[in-house]
């Protein structure tokens, strides 16, 4: 802890915490030393973890990164803050992110920009930008993310690590400051496999909290991990080594992956994949649907910021949402309600539900004739501050590869798999069956 509270200041111009846990991190340090010299602690003793500033953790701040916010103390703790803590894990900070997890770049924060540790004139990616930053530069041993549409795994492919976004329904939501409740989960961003196994490990199960968290079994990711053995049949987009969309380091470090699997003896087929034109109107029609309806709670009334200058009932609730929530949450809202409106509902958010089945089907269709589906993770590596800042339709197209999964419900992972000329890290992503958590993990062994 000690070490990490160093890192977190001598990189504090990174601006990855929205606050550090400092004298209580070092008290629950001493006590866990305790615990393993009793050798009663648990299976994550020691293990030094910041949560995205999304995540209740019970008598702390909690803000989202947004204004609204600003202050709020969770008065219960999410379910997989407890589970970590009854493991012995010891949180260290709360990390910055875009404003309610919306973003790819973690510039819609309330709290600023964070800086790529890599390159700090680039970003971090988004959602969860300090969650990714806080472990690249070494100020924590791992993080907990949400992704509702790559947040995890965009921001662990800027900063060259291990980002892994379960199957829907495998980590329970209860205690997420909910975006896109049909797409949310949280999960783990690490610099290995095996650390990304055992959080996962802990945090997933069913959930009296959480009626969407599955019931079923969870596997012992961890301690199960095992590099595959067998050969694997792997679909690509086509697209994605093709298009020209997708930046000439991407391509190639896909094309190098793909023939070092061939030459392995795997078979690697290009797919189609007809939807892929919709597949970001389509998450983003529905998200924007979902978060208008949540973020509908804060009204000035029940928590968070109040205007100063409200009169009255209605006062109050314009004035402080006016006054509380940022640019691009407000655009969405406003997307959200028109697509939920009476006279447009069946022609966008209908629709959208409609093509959100059909890309499923062709999503698990293709899982059934293939193991895993095989892509970059996004289709450039960390773009400058202020890139895509001023245009909302940029950031939204850098999601291209990974909403897929978040459509589809399906587990995903991304890999670092190097550094392009400039330094800056390359992330390839893996797609598997719904629950195939243990395949994913073990073949994600085959690339780190
Ligand atoms: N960039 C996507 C969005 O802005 C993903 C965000 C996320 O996964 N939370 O919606």
């Amino acid at each position: 802890v000690k070490d990490y509270l160093v890192n977190i200041k001598a990189n504090a111009h990174l601006n990855a915490f929205n606050e550090v846990f400092e004298e209580e991190a070092l008290q629950n340090a001493e006590l866990i030393d305790q615990k393993l010299k009793q050798e009663t602690a648990g299976r994550l003793a020691g293990m030094v973890i910041a949560l995205k500033d999304n995540i209740c953790y019970q008598g702390h701040e909690v803000t989202a990164s947004s204004k609204i916010l600003e202050g709020f103390k969770s008065i219960y703790s999410s379910t997989i803050v407890e589970r970590l803590l009854n493991e012995d894990a010891i949180i260290i900070g709360r990390t910055n992110c875009d404003e309610f997890a919306m973003g790819a770049s973690n510039e819609s924060s309330y709290f600023g920009i964070v800086k790529n540790h890599a390159d700090n004139t680039c970003v971090p990616g988004g959602s969860s930008g300090g969650a990714a930053v806080a472990v690249q530069a070494d100020m924590c041993h791992a993080a907990i993310g949400t992704d509702t549409g790559g947040s995890i795994r965009q921001p662990a492919a800027f900063c060259g690590l291990v980002g892994l976004k379960p199957t829907y329904g495998r980590v329970s939501r209860y205690g997420l400051i909910a975006y896109g409740s049909s797409f949310d989960q949280a999960g783990p961003l690490t610099r290995s496999v095996e650390d990304a196994a055992l959080l996962l490990e802990v945090m997933a199960g069913a959930d009296d909290y959480d009626s969407t968290a599955s019931q079923k079994q969870v596997d012992a990711y961890g301690t199960k991990l095992q590099k595959s053995s067998g050969k694997k049949k792997i679909a690509y987009l086509r697209e994605a080594l093709t298009s020209n969309g997708v930046d000439e380091d991407v391509k190639a470090v896909l094309k190098q992956h793909i023939e070092k699997l061939q030459a392995d003896g795997h078979t690697v087929t290009p797919v189609e994949f007809d939807y892929l034109d919709y597949i970001v109107p389509t998450y983003y029609i529905l998200t924007m649907a979902e978060a208008s309806s949540n973020l509908a709670r804060f009204d000035g009334v029940h928590y968070g910021y109040r205007s100063k200058n409200a009169t009255d009932l209605v006062s109050t609730y314009k004035l402080s949402r006016s006054e509380g929530f940022g640019k691009e949450v407000k655009r969405r809202i406003m997307l959200g309600t028109f697509v939920l409106s009476a006279g447009y509902y069946d022609a966008y958010y209908a629709k959208a539900q409609k093509v959100r089945r059909l890309i499923k089907e062709r999503t698990e269709s293709i899982l059934k004739d293939f193991d895993f589906i095989l892509s970059p993770t996004t289709p450039e590596p960390a773009f400058k501050i202020g890139h895509i800042s001023d245009d909302p339709l940029k950031s939204y197209m850098a999601d291209i590869f990974t909403v897929q999964a978040s459509l589809a419900g399906v587990p995903a992972i991304s890999l670092p798999v190097g550094n392009n000329s400039k330094g800056l890290p390359l992330g390839l992503q893996l797609l598997a069956n719904q629950f195939n958590e243990q395949e994913l993990l073990n073949f994600s062994k085959y690339f780190v």
